[in-house]
């Protein structure tokens, strides 16, 4: 499969080891991912956040009730939230998630929204787990024209500039982290390394969870689409 599709495969597969229930997807784009991902009974709340967040019809017709879920009945409520805003501002509704991806999000980004982003999402929003992918710049010589992959990038890192840079965000925040990537370069091109560099954050578990109840309530995002899922056993 294409490599983006080897991305949200890849979010899928942890999400079917570890079960998780509240998920956001910051920079959900056009919606597929959080499409791909309403389909595993465990998850009860998806949410989406994009700086670009169309109104409903657009990721919430392809996210409202399919015949998928007629064919596998769920025996849980499914709530689905898309929020225009960026994931470098504060909104009390993203906190105490299992689960929030980044795909292709972090290096859309400028330095001073960068710099914001791991007090956001690791320090406030404070998920168990975080995933984030951008792409492998010692990939990009194996393409064609060898510039940035997107016009709207404004950088792609090496596997040793995001390792420091995630390295350094999750001593900070206390999480651990590992990497793996997807998209396998070419037979005598391994040394380059994934197309797609990917960090998997967990949230240490030893400390004790210091509070954010204590925070005041913040809503910054705008909805844009809501939808709820009732199901019955009764198909
Ligand atoms: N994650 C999707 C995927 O993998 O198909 C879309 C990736 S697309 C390359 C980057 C997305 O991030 C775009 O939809 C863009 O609107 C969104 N974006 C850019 N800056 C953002 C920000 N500060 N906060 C939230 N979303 C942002």
């Amino acid at each position: 499969p294409p490599v983006y599709e080897q991305r949200y495969y890849f979010v899928k597969n942890l999400v079917n080891q570890h079960g998780h229930k509240k998920i956001a997807d910051l920079g959900f784009g056009d919606a597929t991912l959080l499409w791909m991902l309403k389909y595993h009974r465990c998850v009860q709340y998806l949410v989406g956040v994009d700086i670009a967040a169309k109104p409903f019809e657009w990721g919430g017709g392809r996210l409202s009730p399919g015949v998928g879920s007629y064919i596998i009945p769920r025996e849980l409520d499914l709530t689905i939230t898309l929020y225009r805003g960026s994931a470098v501002q504060k909104d009390s509704r993203l906190c105490g998630f299992d689960l929030i991806t980044c795909i292709e999000l972090i290096e859309h980004l400028d330095s001073e929204d960068l710099a914001k982003f791991p007090e956001v999402v690791f320090g406030y929003f404070s998920p168990g787990m975080v995933v984030i992918s951008t792409p492998n710049s010692e990939f990009n010589p194996l393409f064609p024209a060898s510039t940035f992959r997107d016009p709207d990038h404004r950088f792609e890192w090496n596997r040793k500039q995001f390792q420091m840079w995630a390295l350094d965000v999750a001593k900070l925040y206390h999480y651990s982290v590992e990497f793996s990537g997807v998209g396998d370069p070419p037979a005598g091109a391994e040394h380059v390394g994934y197309c797609t560099q990917i960090g998997v954050f967990q949230k240490n578990r030893a400390k004790p969870t210091e509070s954010s109840i204590s925070e005041p309530e913040e809503h910054v995002y705008e909805v844009v689409s809501f939808l709820w899922e009732v199901y019955t056993t009764s198909y």
